[in-house]
């Protein structure tokens, strides 16, 4: 019930006023933003990479209203990237981007997001690592396909991540499971209309279960995005049987949730990737994460009354 409600003020400007000058929200958003800059997230990197986990780097931000924002964003990953660079961590440490945030909502914003993502994607290659589009609103994946098989054309190693509950997502994910492709499999987090979306958590889950077998029992590498537990042991039950390593496929899973199962399942010798979110701009991200689980809000709210 108050998922919907949640991801609709996720939209509204006044709300992203209130929640960013509320009391206490600071503390609540820093169990999922590691950080507002590079140079607090890298020693999360390290840390994170020290105990046998790797990463994806999300600067936060979507929605932007201009082309110099959009600049901004790709100079920020630029910026990561550099930052990166003298790790030498390779694919340990990858990057995740909205292409909301590349432009892709502007005028010409196919073409202006494709523009700036893809020096992002240059320079990861260039250390060694590489970048996942995210999935965003249903209204944008045509064009984050689109974007995303140009980018193969020259780095095919360029992820892309679908929804499971959109009914679209069968067919993408036969399409994607091709050798070499990276996709992510994640329940997905927008509020999405009846008409292209499944609404129930059954059916979700269900549909979500059918698109792993086909990823699974594919050609491509599957990533799993969920602290399902259930989702967890049927992926493990699914790669034993398509005959799958511990390394033809790999769990990815937020910052700040479920930070023992990161480390159990890699301590098992899977790879697990934490997705980990920083920057200034969190609104968007956070509300989704109250949206995932009602208790958040209600933490939220408690943090704001004592602080207030
Ligand atoms: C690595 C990664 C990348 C993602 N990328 C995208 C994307 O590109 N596009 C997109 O639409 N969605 C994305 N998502 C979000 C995803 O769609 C879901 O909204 C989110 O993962 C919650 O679903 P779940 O599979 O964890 O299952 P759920 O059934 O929601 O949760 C299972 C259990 O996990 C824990 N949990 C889940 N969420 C939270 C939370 N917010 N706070 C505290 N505990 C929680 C709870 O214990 C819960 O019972 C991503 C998720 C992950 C893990």
């Amino acid at each position: 019930m108050l998922g919907p409600v949640i991801l609709a003020a996720s939209r509204s400007d006044k709300m992203r006023r209130f929640v960013s000058a509320a009391p206490g929200t600071k503390q609540v958003v820093a169990r999922f933003i590691a950080g507002e800059t590079v140079e607090q997230v890298v020693p999360v990197v390290k840390e994170a990479v020290a105990k046998g986990l790797e990463v994806t780097l999300d600067v936060v931000g979507e929605d932007i209203t201009t082309r110099e924002q959009a600049a901004a964003a790709r100079d920020a990953y630029l910026e990561l990237i550099e930052q990166l660079a003298g790790l030498g961590l390779g694919t340990k440490a990858e990057m995740s981007v909205k292409l909301s945030m590349f432009g892709q909502s502007l005028e010409g914003g196919h073409e202006l997001a494709l523009a700036n993502v893809r020096p992002v994607v240059e320079a990861a290659a260039a250390i060694g690592t590489t970048v996942t589009l995210d999935a965003e609103d249903h209204t944008t994946l045509d064009s984050m396909f689109a974007i995303h098989e140009e980018l193969r054309k020259d780095f095919p190693q360029t992820g892309c991540v679908i929804q499971a509950y959109l009914f679209r997502t069968e067919d993408d994910a036969r399409r994607l499971s091709q050798a070499g492709s990276r996709v992510r499999i994640v329940k997905g987090a927008y509020k999405e209309p009846a008409s292209v979306a499944y609404q129930d958590k059954a059916e979700i889950d269900k549909a979500y279960v059918r698109v792993l077998k086909i990823l699974m029992e594919g050609d491509g590498y599957p990533m799993i995005g969920s602290h399902d537990p259930r989702l967890i042991a049927i992926t493990q039950e699914l790669a034993r049987s398509a005959g799958r390593k511990l390394d033809d496929y790999e769990f990815q899973m937020l910052y700040g949730i479920r930070g023992d199962e990161h480390v159990r399942l890699a301590a098992e010798g899977h790879r697990m990737r934490v997705y980990t979110a920083y920057g200034t701009d969190w609104y968007g991200y956070f509300m989704r994460r109250l949206a995932e689980k009602p208790a958040n809000l209600l933490f939220f709210l408690r943090s704001m009354i004592t602080k207030g």
